[in-house]
């Protein structure tokens, strides 16, 4: 029997930008590409996401999909892991 990873996590981008420059990254071409933000150098955080989390079966959420934590602001991630 195989599963398929995509299926057991919740990809939420709860924090779309990132300031640290790897030249790979996909996604800064896809935020540019899809016209997502406007400055990917500036991440953004769409607190309206975490309703994502409000499901009453448990998951697995995929923070980082689109940022990097370390450009996370502090009340962001007090937002965030107090859930
Ligand atoms: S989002 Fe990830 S891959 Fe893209 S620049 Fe930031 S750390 Fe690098």
């Amino acid at each position: 029997m195989s599963i398929c990873i995509k299926d057991q996590i919740q990809n939420m981008n709860l924090v779309i930008g990132c300031t640290v420059g790897c030249p790979y990254c996909y996604a800064r071409n896809n935020t540019r590409r899809y016209h997502i933000i406007d400055d990917f150098e500036k991440p953004q955080f769409f607190q309206g996401k975490l309703r994502m989390m409000e499901k009453k079966k448990p998951q697995n959420f995929l923070l980082t999909g689109m940022s990097d934590l370390s450009g996370w602001h502090e009340e962001w991630r007090e937002e965030v892991f107090k859930r």
